[in-house]
């Protein structure tokens, strides 16, 4: 489980507990400012700032009977304890020898505070050290361990299972452990669990103080395999939190659009045959049938609510053109929203492209503008000189009033919740709404994350279509490919390289993004001009970069998995993935959908790096021989349940990850049922029970978008 953060800024809402951590001993301005920079705040902040894992000092072993590995709590008397240095390189370290009955543990320090250390170094001192353990015959290792007097009642008084909290630098682990300790005795009374008691009864879940308290401070009795993998009761009982009110927003919008009343749209009769004539190609089977659920639930009068599903590539822009014509046709707006501000502009472009007798009056709005220009801007579309905004979420904003919003496209669904559709409702009377989505995620799934709307599958690609040849490559092929590379730059064709790094990693093998542009600068600058993206650079940058790329001022583009949201550039031919282990299935299919979207089929060459076992191979395999995403994503969902660790993508569903919803499907499906069967029994939660549950309702609802 990630740290629960993400769902703070709904609790918060009814929370007294956003008290600055100054408050809290120890904690004056200059850690406060190093723990803000870790996003951690308040108090609150603190409280949910969930342990990445735990030490086991439940139990003290004696030197003799310490276990191999570790880190573990040991117990003995010190023998020997002094500071060495080596003549030749005049280097110290510092070396305390501790005794059992039959065998010694050394401990080793290379950093060290003399003094500190010089307290445990007399013979005799009985002393408990906790570090991992190398075991050889006789003799243990120990480096850097912590070391303190023996004091049976302290020590025993002290065991249990310690938290271990992302590392913020200037912050010793032992500051952070006892400062979360007091904001538990201090605050946790003042905690309001937002989860009503009859549901949390009937899934014999723990109260939120609890689970909190439980969550950094395990009780020595906890069953240490749950705790290792951070799914105890306690555990569990959070992320219900996230799941549960993601599904009461789900089910409060359901009910609250199904019973809206909207106008109906007319459809004109012969829209399909006009829409062959504006884009001048025939739909696919698979696009006919959802346009035509898109314009029945148009003609509808409760308000649309469709997702379509359908691979990179398979044309899902166009039946926004459809949505968008219809639209037009009733004199409303219609805003499209998409991720990135390069996606906004393609979008754009294609909407330009349209032709006149559409009654389409596109707009792109950027957060670059200058004050007058977006004041100008905001002003014509309140007034309805334009009817099709297109751009990022900043069209949620608050900044934005439109006259007449009869419909929300949201393109690349993924990184909007729905938080950001139960946003767009209230921009206007609850609006028709289409969201397009190529992350294809098994039906069960799907029926509670997207339980709010209706749903059109598209599995046929157009005939143009034609998936990239996919090759895996060993390392001593590497040559070929870079010759293939430099052939297609010098015909004029563009060309993506992909590392899962961003820069030099700790690993020293792989390679980072940030190494492969300088190196491949070194070789191919001036002649052709190379650019880098990523996602540690802010998104106007990364946008500078994509533009350019897509003007065909860069050649070869640079970068980490960023890339891999529908960016079209007809002139890309080529993709080198480097490290391809690292990437889910399903993630390497939407990158490689960037290439060969021009005339001619485009290349991925998959580079496997040395050593790579058998099993990943025969997995990065499927995308030679397959080239359908759904099947993809079926069976790297198959392959995970292996234990394939490479390349797990903390694939996003809006506030949710597809890991912890396919790890936890029967909590989230339980939190589905219990969200419907309150809302079904008090669709205003009107009862003072859920008092604290409405205003987290309403914060989500009415919070205007944080752009
Ligand atoms: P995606 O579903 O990935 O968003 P796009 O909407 O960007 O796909 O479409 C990919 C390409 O296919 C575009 O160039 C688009 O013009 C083209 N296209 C879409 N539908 C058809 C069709 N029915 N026939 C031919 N080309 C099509
Ligand atoms: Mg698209």
């Amino acid at each position: 489980m990630k740290a629960n953060l993400e769902a703070l800024p709904l609790m918060k809402g009814i929370q007294k507990l956003n008290t600055p951590l100054t408050r809290l001993e120890h904690i004056g301005p200059k850690r406060a400012s190093l723990m803000a920079g870790k996003g951690i705040r308040t108090v609150l902040d603190l409280l949910f700032l969930t342990p990445i894992r735990y030490e086991d000092r439940t139990c003290i072993y004696p030197v003799d009977r310490v276990p191999d590995g570790g880190p573990r709590l040991v117990k003995g008397t010190v023998v020997y304890g002094k500071e060495e240095i080596f003549r030749s390189s005049g280097k110290r370290i510092f070396r305390i020898v501790v005794k059992g009955a039959e065998s010694t543990l050394e401990c080793i320090w290379f950093n060290y505070r003399k003094p500190y250390l010089r307290r445990f170094a007399s013979k005799g001192t009985e002393v408990v050290v906790f570090g991992s353990i190398n075991k050889g015959p006789g003799k243990g290792q120990t480096y850097h361990p912590e070391i303190n007097h023996y004091d049976p009642e302290i020590c025993e008084a002290n065991l249990g299972f310690y938290p271990v909290y992302p590392s913020i630098p200037g912050i010793s682990p032992g500051l952070m452990r006892s400062t979360v300790g007091k904001a538990l005795n201090a605050y946790l009374p003042e905690l309001v669990d937002p989860v009503p008691e009859e549901v949390r009864k009937r899934l014999s879940l723990p109260p939120l103080a609890e689970a909190l308290r439980n969550v950094h401070f395990p009780s020595r009795q906890c069953p240490v395999d749950e705790l290792k993998i951070r799914k105890t009761a306690f555990h569990k009982r959070l992320l219900f939190d996230r799941f549960f009110l993601a599904m009461l927003i789900i089910a409060y919008r359901k009910r609250s659009r199904g019973g809206k009343k909207g106008p109906a749209f007319q459809v004109p009769s012969r829209w399909e045959e006009d829409m062959r004539g504006f884009l001048g190609f025939e739909l696919t089977n698979d696009q006919k049938m959802a346009a035509r659920d898109i314009a029945e639930d148009l003609r509808r009068a409760s308000p649309m609510n469709r997702l379509v599903i359908g691979d990179v590539g398979c044309g899902k822009t166009v039946l926004a053109a459809v949505a968008a014509y219809i639209c037009a046709k009733n004199g409303g707006q219609m805003a499209l929203m998409a991720p990135t501000q390069v996606l906004a502009r393609q979008h754009f472009d294609f909407f330009l492209g349209l032709p006149e007798e559409m009654d389409l009056r596109p707009i792109l709005v950027t957060g670059k503008l200058k004050e007058a220009e977006r004041r100008d801007i905001n002003e014509k579309i309140r007034k309805g000189c334009y009817n099709v905004i297109i751009g990022t979420h900043i069209l949620a904003g608050q900044s934005i009033t439109y006259s007449d919003l009869g419909l929300v496209v949201i393109d690349e669904q993924q990184r909007f919740g729905v938080k950001q559709r139960a946003r767009m409702d209230r921009k206007g009377d609850s609006p028709n709404q289409l969201v397009m989505t190529a992350t294809p995620i098994p039906r069960t799934l799907a029926l509670a994350v997207y339980g709010d709307m209706d749903v059109s599958v598209i599995r046929e690609y157009p005939a143009a279509h034609r998936p990239p040849l996919t090759e895996l490559v060993r390392p001593e092929k590497k040559r070929v490919v870079f010759q293939r590379l430099v052939e297609a730059l010098s015909s004029g064709q563009q060309a993506f390289v992909i590392c899962p790094v961003i820069e030099g990693s700790e690993e020293q093998d792989i390679k980072s993004a940030g190494d492969m542009a300088s190196r491949l600068a070194q070789v191919l600058s001036p002649r052709f001009r190379i650019g880098l993206v990523h996602g540690r650079m802010g998104q106007e940058d990364v946008d500078k970069v994509m533009a350019e790329f897509k003007e065909g001022r860069i050649d070869l583009l640079v970068g980490t998995s960023l890339l891999e949201v529908g960016v079209h550039v007809p002139k890309a031919q080529i993709m080198v993935i480097e490290h391809p282990e690292r990437f889910g299935l399903a993630q390497l299919h939407q990158l490689r959908g960037r290439v060969g979207r021009g005339d001619q089929r485009g290349s991925c060459f998959l580079m496997l790096s040395e050593g790579l076992p058998e099993v990943s191979r025969e997995r990065l395999k499927v995308l030679v021989e397959c080239s359908d995403g759904f099947e993809i994503s079926e069976k790297d969902l198959e392959m995970r349940g292996q234990g394939e660790f490479f390349g797990m993508r903390q694939s996003g569903i809006g506030e949710l990850e597809l890991q912890e919803l396919l790890d936890e499907s029967d909590l989230l499906r339980r939190a589905r049922s219990e969200a419907e069967g309150l809302i079904d029994s008090d669709p205003e939660l009107k009862n003072p029970l859920y008092g604290p549950l409405r205003v987290l309702l309403d914060a989500v609802l009415s919070k205007p978008v944080d752009i």
